[in-house]
């Protein structure tokens, strides 16, 4: 810009010189020259201006007009101009293009919506989650896809500081948190997150805490109650005595049972990764269960190891002890009395194992089953109590056999008895370590 005034002032002054030269000798006439000049530069800036404004009509596709003098400065100057807008177009492109490639490799559904809350853009976690078409939605407002009024009500709210929480997404099982982040010119980035394990986990806690307040609130009102009566002023006969001592004991054990349970529960839960890989000796572990099953019995059953041929397996003695003697302590505890269970060892057609309970007890109701290994889960709620049941036994046992990559098997008809069966792959068979080859030998009670 420097010396922009200086060619046309030079110009203007030697036009002008000319002009007084002229007019000096041929008199008025002199004033053609300068008109002349100024006619013909007024008609080239003209054209320099017609061929701007014709490249300014579509600038992308047109290359820039050339121009001399001034005019070349000024198409320089735009040159320029275009360059470093075509380097920032290819800037902003890359960081979009980033931005897409990174939100597109989210779990997170990512969505950008305009001032009237219209779909701009989407990543594909947004498709899934929200089941929209980012060609199809593009211009579409949210609210039409999200259609519960509450969600209206929040967006109208303005107030994003807790995320919003959307039930019975996808058909119904899936929840939502929505949050919303205004930026720019009223716009608005919704980040969306499947909270629907974590919304189980937290219902299971909650169910976890109401449950066991409920179970040790009898016991312990029970024990509460006889501590009033024994503390009375002049205390209880020693018949009643005896006979509250006797129940205090009872329902102290009710809880510790309970304690056990629930620490078992705890120990499995918090075992991360499949259950060590010692090898266990099944069949011998097999027959001290008939022992116990005939001391828990106390004679008022048949029982009896039907088959026991069934290898060692790779795992947790504990672990698989505690899942067997669920197994066969629930076969004593729902058949009557005068009822059979047999215990089972097998190898499976497929190479691996199966325990098996088959008692000839009270049975299960189809609809029952698939709640079985729920926590405090039970079909008959007075006759699990009255027998010791804590209500997490199944629990304990799913826990276990999972560990072990094992899987259990309910077959059970209401008044046939029932079936449960841990059946475990082949990788999880070995070989007696001792060299001993498992004893097939069947006993009966
Ligand atoms: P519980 O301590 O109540 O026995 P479990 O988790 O071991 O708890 O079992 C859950 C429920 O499954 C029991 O309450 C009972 O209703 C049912 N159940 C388990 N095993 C048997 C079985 N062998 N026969 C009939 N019902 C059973």
């Amino acid at each position: 810009m420097r010396g922009f005034w200086r060619g046309p002032l030079g110009v203007l002054g030697a036009l002008i010189a000319a002009s007084a030269l002229l007019w000096a000798i041929a008199g008025p006439v002199a004033l053609a020259l300068p008109a002349l000049v100024f006619a013909l530069l007024w008609l080239r800036h003209l054209s320099g201006l017609r061929r701007l404004l014709g490249w300014l009509e579509a600038p992308a596709d047109r290359p820039l007009p050339y121009g001399s003098g001034l005019w070349e400065d000024a198409y320089a100057g735009l040159a320029r101009l275009l360059r470093q807008q075509r380097q920032s177009e290819a800037g902003l492109r890359g960081a979009l293009e980033r931005f897409q490639n990174a939100t597109s490799a989210m779990n997170e559904a990512v969505i950008i919506l305009d001032e009237l809350d219209r779909i701009e853009w989407c990543n594909p976690s947004a498709e899934h989650y929200f089941e929209i078409d980012a060609h199809r939605d593009v211009g579409r407002q949210l609210t039409y896809i999200v259609r519960q009024p509450q969600f209206l009500e929040y967006l109208l709210a303005q107030n994003f500081s807790e995320p919003f929480v959307l039930r019975g997404a996808r058909g119904g099982e899936t929840t939502l948190s929505i949050q919303l982040v205004p930026y720019g010119n009223r716009q608005k980035l919704v980040i969306s997150r499947d909270i629907t394990r974590l919304e189980r986990l937290e219902e299971t806690r909650r169910d976890l805490v109401a449950n066991v307040s409920h179970e040790l609130r009898t016991p312990i009102t029970v024990i509460a109650g006889f501590l009033e009566t024994l503390n009375e002023p002049g205390g209880a006969d020693p018949d009643l005595q005896r006979r509250a001592l006797e129940l205090m004991t009872r329902q102290a054990a009710r809880m510790q049972s309970l304690v056990e349970d629930l620490l078992t529960l705890s120990r499995l839960e918090n075992a991360r990764g499949p259950a060590s890989e010692r090898p266990v000796d099944v069949p011998s572990m097999v027959r001290s269960l008939l022992a116990d099953a005939q001391a828990l019995s106390g004679n008022r059953h048949e029982i009896a190891i039907a088959r026991c041929d069934g290898p060692w397996v790779l795992g947790s003695e504990d672990e698989l002890r505690s899942a067997f003697t669920n197994l066969v302590s629930n076969a004593v505890r729902y058949t009557p009395p005068g009822g059979r269970v047999d215990i089972v060892w097998r190898v499976t057609p497929e190479g691996g194992a199966a325990f098996a309970v088959q008692d000839t007890g009270i049975g299960i109701e189809p609809e029952h089953i698939p709640r079985l290994t729920e926590r405090f889960y039970r079909v008959d709620r007075s006759r699990s109590r009255e027998t010791g049941g804590t209500g997490l036994g199944l629990a304990i046992v799913k826990y276990a056999l999972s560990h072990h990559q094992a899987r259990l098997e309910v077959e059970s008809a209401p008044g046939h008895g029932s079936t449960f069966s841990a059946v475990f792959p082949p990788r999880r068979v070995c070989a007696p370590v001792s060299g001993e080859s498992p004893a097939p030998a069947p006993a009966t009670a």
